[in-house]
């Protein structure tokens, strides 16, 4: 199995170097050149059965026998210990045809750990084996920082830098990161807005002296191998409600299309989906490209769920690739569009190829509290915001199309966010036991200017991967 880019002009790699790069070098993202294919049987086979069973079946075809097949499920099984639910990807019945499935068990109380658990110590492993340290970088709006350190703090070869906007995210997101203790991890408040964060990180990598001086990795949802190890539980929980025989509807609360991409990805692995629905807040880029046929960038607005309050859906770039019948020439010339106009039209035969496998709906800041509220009250389930979003879209999907049993993926705990909660359904949601004294540690981070030469210089000083590399050095 090789990697290749949706841009067309970086060679193809094989896993794990795959893993480590990240970004493509031609500004493209990575894709599998084959979809490894399961058959029926296979996946009739997943119902009942662990969820690490399904993880390594599906996972082993991707890695190219780079990993030992023991060594990897040991890294399954480390992973899955880590998740509070013994089914690690519980599904939860609201309807007689609706159900949650809830990806919010982990250590950080979002689906980001499920990706970001398997990641690290397959970066580490990686690393280990070539002798080298490395940067890990990262900007976050609130949830993918938290996982990051969660799930690198404490390894051998990486350092973690995370940067998030000073006083712009909820005090438990803040918390969770900053009061994390460990030696190779840094986190940074930025004087400045997500934005402000995003196109630090991306300068960095844009600079070649620094990127390999530093060993830069990425660990945003571009980085393929996360998506990869999302498709499991789009299998798990088909599975358990009949697939194949009875196909299975996911509404997926959708910010940079990764989540969502990894369904599809499930779909073209031979796992039978009706449809695919994208479920946008405010931010709704993609419903309008759906509409309209236009991708059309926006300024970015505010909203309850802050996880999907993105301008850019990064991932996106994958679908096309693929609805362009993998054309990295066409999609240049669309990144291209989007770079110096702000948006691109998606051609009629793409778009209709993009139609006949998703749909997309917007919910409305009032639509997503009363379907936190409807929910609580009808089923006595309590949604966080970004999971209401999908509730809502669910409806609607269900409203204009009929259709099929319909799964929402819930990818946040209502914990994380008890201030919308409290003004949608009246209550408060209590913190899980093993986050129980978080307002109680103290903080450590470091409160930087927006100021790329001063944020470059607090990397360079705190990073070992500088003049490090084939040091074998432990913490
Ligand atoms: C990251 C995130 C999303 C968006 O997922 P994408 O893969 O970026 O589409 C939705 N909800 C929550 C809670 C998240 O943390």
């Amino acid at each position: 199995m090789k990697y290749i880019s949706t841009r067309g002009e970086a060679p193809p790699l094989p896993f794990l170097a795959m893993l480590l790069a990240g970004l493509a070098p031609d500004g493209g993202l990575y894709l599998p050149d084959t979809y490894p294919q399961f058959t029926r049987d296979m996946i009739a086979g997943f119902a009942g059965r662990p969820y690490s069973e399904a993880a390594g079946a599906v996972l082993l075809p991707f890695l190219g026998g780079e990993i030992g097949t023991p060594v990897f499920r040991r890294m399954i099984e480390a992973a899955n210990k880590k998740f509070r639910h013994k089914a690690i990807a519980p599904l939860v019945q609201l309807d007689s045809d609706l159900f949650v499935l809830e990806l919010f068990h982990g250590p950080t109380l979002a689906f980001k750990d499920f990706a970001m658990q398997l990641l690290a110590p397959l970066m580490d492993h990686a690393l280990k084996t070539r002798g080298e340290r490395a940067t890990i970088i990262g900007a976050t709006s609130g949830d993918t920082g938290a996982a990051a350190i969660e799930a690198f703090g404490g390894l051998s070869q990486t350092d973690v830098f995370i940067l998030f906007p000073h006083g712009r995210i909820s005090e438990v997101q803040r918390r969770q990161m900053t009061t994390a203790r460990f030696p190779n991890v840094h986190t940074i408040a930025l004087q400045g807005t997500f934005d402000d964060a995003q196109t630090s990180i991306k300068t960095m990598f844009g600079n070649n002296v620094l990127r390999a001086e530093l060993n830069l990795c990425g660990v945003n949802s571009i980085n393929l191998a996360r998506i990869i190890f999302q498709t499991v539980y789009y299998f798990t929980s088909a599975a358990a409600l009949g697939a194949p025989h009875r196909p299975v509807s996911f509404v997926v609360p959708t910010g940079n299309f990764g989540n969502i991409f990894a369904g599809w990805m499930a779909k073209r692995m031979g796992l039978p989906i009706g449809r695919l629905v994208i479920a946008a807040n405010s931010n709704d880029i993609l419903a309008r490209a759906l509409a309209e046929g236009s991708y059309e960038l926006q300024p970015v607005r505010a909203t309850q769920s802050p996880s999907m309050d993105i301008q850019i859906s990064s991932n996106f770039e994958r679908q096309l690739f693929e609805a362009y019948g993998r054309d990295g020439r066409a999609l240049c010339g669309l990144m291209e569009g989007l770079r110096q106009a702000k948006g691109f039209r998606i051609a009629p035969g793409p778009l209709e190829t993009i139609r006949a496998e998703f749909d997309a709906f917007r919910a409305t800041e009032e639509e997503t509290s009363q379907a936190i509220l409807r929910y609580r009250r009808e089923a006595g389930y309590l949604a966080d915001p970004h999971t209401a979003v999908g509730l809502s879209a669910a409806s609607k999907a269900k409203e204009q199309k009929g259709g099929s049993i319909q799964v929402v993926l819930a990818t946040a705990h209502p914990a994380k966010f008890p201030a919308a909660i409290e003004s949608s359904a009246g209550v408060r949601p209590s913190l899980p036991p093993h986050l129980e004294g978080l307002f109680e540690k103290d903080e450590n981070y470091e409160v930087l200017p927006n100021d790329q030469s001063e944020i470059e210089r607090f990397i360079r000083s705190r990073s070992r991967a500088l003049n490090g590399r084939n040091q074998a050095v432990a913490l």
